[in-house]
């Protein structure tokens, strides 16, 4: 990707608007969750890595609404949604 530098503007409820251009580059889509951390720079945007919304994997996922799951989960759903089973386990990283 190349660097660009954009103006944006707070407004009165201090919400920024992403620049449309900016959002296809980064395939952010409306309620997409971003990272914002502040230094002595400045304040960063971030696009952090997407994780699956019940086991936290960053593997195997696939976009769900607004969020991702991986695919034991939604199989685990699919399989499970009538039985109770226990959702698969956390395999963050
Ligand atoms: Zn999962």
């Amino acid at each position: 990707m190349i660097n660009l530098l954009y103006s944006v503007y707070l407004d009165d409820q201090y919400r920024i608007r992403l620049p449309r251009e900016l959002c296809r580059q980064m395939g952010l889509e409306p309620g997409r969750e971003l990272s914002l951390r502040s230094s002595s720079k400045g304040v960063f945007l971030s696009n952090p890595n997407p994780y699956c919304a019940i086991c936290g994997t960053r593997q195997g996922l696939r976009p769900f609404g607004r969020r991702f799951l991986c695919t034991a989960c939604i199989r685990w759903i699919q399989e499970t949604s009538l039985k109770g089973k226990k959702a698969p386990s956390s395999q963050k990283g």
